[in-house]
């Protein structure tokens, strides 16, 4: 399967791994958009949040207690930061392997795209 996320699980293609276990895999963002910027992601192929099956459920939970777990071990935990999946191309998914982003290290702004917020509420 022609799959860059794949190609990182199988270790095909070089990534700063952080993490992994039987379940997930994380690794740092190739062009991060904050001062820590890692990617979770499951081993098992997903390709986008709308595949997730009834089997996934247990598998994409475990990618957000990696998340806190990451964000704790990496000291910005209390001060806070934000986890993102992006579905689709109106999401802005350029990867089709779910990945959970996981930001932090600075304030994040919110919402994130106010160009489009045409009336204040
Ligand atoms: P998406 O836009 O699909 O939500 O996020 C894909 C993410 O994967 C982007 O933030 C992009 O920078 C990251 N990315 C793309 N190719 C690679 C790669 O080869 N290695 C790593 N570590 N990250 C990548
Ligand atoms: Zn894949």
């Amino acid at each position: 399967m022609d799959c860059l996320f794949c190609k990182i699980v199988a270790g095909d293609i070089p990534a700063n791994i952080i993490y992994q276990d039987d379940l997930a895999m994380a690794f740092m963002d190739i062009n991060p958009q904050a001062p820590f910027h890692a990617l979770i992601i499951p081993r098992k192929h997903i390709a986008t949040l709308n595949d997730v099956s009834s089997e996934d459920r247990e598998t994409v939970g475990h990618l957000h207690w990696v998340a806190a777990k990451l964000a704790e071990e990496y000291g910005f935990a209390a001060d806070g930061y934000r986890t993102v999946f992006n579905c689709n191309s109106h999401g802005g998914q350029t990867v089709y392997h779910i990945h959970l982003h996981l930001l932090g290290g600075k304030p994040l702004g919110w919402p994130p795209y106010q160009d489009t917020l045409k009336v204040p509420v």
